[in-house]
């Protein structure tokens, strides 16, 4: 959950502040004030569990499709730059159940599969959006082994208006509509779902201009659309209760989004002491954590592991509560067992380097090379991931590669001016012909060929 620390855990920041690196995430890369994407490895793998059964229904390939989290309450999910699903923070807390959440996946799906995106995707979108397609869009460049595209596109996301998205038109929604109550069906779901969705947004008409969602704005409500979708459902096949395991983590998430989202003390209030339900515990550790009360937080993680002893969600959360209370050793040991659990998770990997980086331990930063070498290869979206990875290469000597992993950087989300003069530096540093000087080689002629444009 490090993207929710910005602005939310002030106090956190301030202890943190003296010395330490601050363990914060605005995964926009961008100066400017932009929407700040949310990155937790228990989160992503749960929107994976709600969401591959209905890619799969609707014939896409599961990892060809990514569901990405924006914190925001406003109620709102879009599809932007092919097949990118945002979701709003806000979206996620107003559905009752994972069925409905379920069944806003669907929808969007539902809009990706009938192409309704094609004729838009040029003329889109509010500076935030394409902000985000910009940036997106080069670390799917980047992964795709196209860095050519990625420098491009992060020029072109700096100049941005800011206009609005544009509303699908409705017979699009109809579309949708029908399409999503067809894959949670085929995924074996209650189509009746996308309908309860549907009558949450329906009370949204009513409401004008500023204090009407997003989501309403682009996806255009009506009665018809209601009824149309009503008789359809009509004749499809009930659907089963979901599978309980992902209930389980459908509740977890919730509980960690409120839990990091709304204010300590009303979490507690909303979930007090007397309730010794696993979810209840969870968000009060949270809460706890952020106030922050280290004693009473650590208290109820115990009380978490003592139910889930190798969950490693649970052991990184710990490492988190570690590190933000500035025991970076313990922290380290908490995100290497997690690692070990959950291997090949970048965002884990990411914390045990950064918790390795704040150790007083010389020999870390060997460690923290390596993991956070690997962290940046298995995701190369973590833009904090490659400065803690150009730390520890600094503090290793290695000038040439803390200035190639600033590069990285940069190419996921800054300006091609400042590719091009780490990527320079690096060249100049590195080895001629090394994997490393190479990669500064074909970054600066994709940052010239950028500041052309
Ligand atoms: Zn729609």
């Amino acid at each position: 959950m490090e993207a929710l620390l910005p602005g939310l855990v002030p106090k956190i920041r301030a202890a943190l502040a003296a010395g330490a690196l601050l363990c914060l995430t605005a995964a926009t890369g961008s100066a400017a004030a932009g929407p700040v994407l949310i990155r937790d490895a228990e989160i992503e793998a749960t929107l994976r569990r709600v969401g591959d059964p209905i890619f799969r229904a609707a014939g896409l390939s599961p990892s060809g499709v990514k569901i990405y989290l924006i914190q925001d309450p406003e109620m709102n999910a879009f599809v932007a730059g092919g097949q990118n699903i945002f979701l709003h923070t806000g979206m996620i807390d107003r559905m009752e159940n994972l069925d409905q959440l379920r069944g806003v996946i669907a929808h969007e799906t539902g809009h990706i599969a009938g192409g309704h995106l094609a004729r838009r995707d040029q003329a889109m979108s509010g500076g935030r959006n394409m902000m985000l397609i910009g940036m997106l869009g080069a670390a799917a460049a980047g992964i795709a082994g196209a860095p050519d595209a990625s420098v491009a596109i992060a020029a072109g996301s700096q100049q941005v208006a800011t206009r609005n998205l544009l509303a699908y038109s409705r017979g699009e929604e109809a579309a949708a509509d029908q399409a999503g109550a067809r894959y949670v069906s085929t995924a074996g779901g209650d189509p009746a779902a996308v309908l309860d969705v549907l009558r949450i947004l329906r009370g949204q008409e009513a409401l004008m201009g500023r204090d009407q969602d997003p989501y309403t704005r682009t996806h255009p409500m009506s009665s018809e659309r209601i009824m149309m979708l009503e008789n359809r459902i009509a004749k499809m096949p009930k659907g089963k209760a979901p599978d309980p395991e992902d209930v389980y983590w459908y509740d977890r998430m919730v509980t960690k989004l409120r839990a990091f989202t709304e204010g300590p003390a009303q979490t507690i209030r909303a979930n007090p002491p007397v309730d010794t339900s696993e979810m209840a515990t969870l968000a009060r550790a949270i809460a706890y954590h952020r106030q922050p009360d280290t004693a009473r937080a650590a208290q109820q993680m115990d009380a978490l592991l003592a139910l889930r002893p190798d969950d490693p969600y649970y052991i990184e959360l710990k490492g988190q509560f570690l590190l933000e209370g500035g025991k970076a050793g313990p922290a380290a040991a908490a995100y290497r067992r997690a690692s070990e659990l959950a291997p090949d998770q970048p965002l884990i990997l990411a914390g045990l380097g950064r918790a390795l980086l704040n150790t007083d331990d010389p020999g870390a930063a060997r460690e923290a090379r390596d993991v956070l070498s690997r962290a940046t290869r298995l995701d190369r979206k973590n833009s904090d991931a490659y400065r803690d990875l150009a730390l520890a290469e600094a503090r290793l000597g290695n000038e040439g590669a803390a200035a190639l992993a600033t590069a990285e950087r940069y190419s996921g989300s800054g300006t091609p001016r400042d590719v091009l003069r780490n990527a320079t530096r690096a060249a100049d540093l590195l080895p001629v012909g090394s994997p490393g000087w190479r990669r500064a080689q074909d970054m600066i002629t994709m940052a010239r060929r950028a500041l052309k444009k």
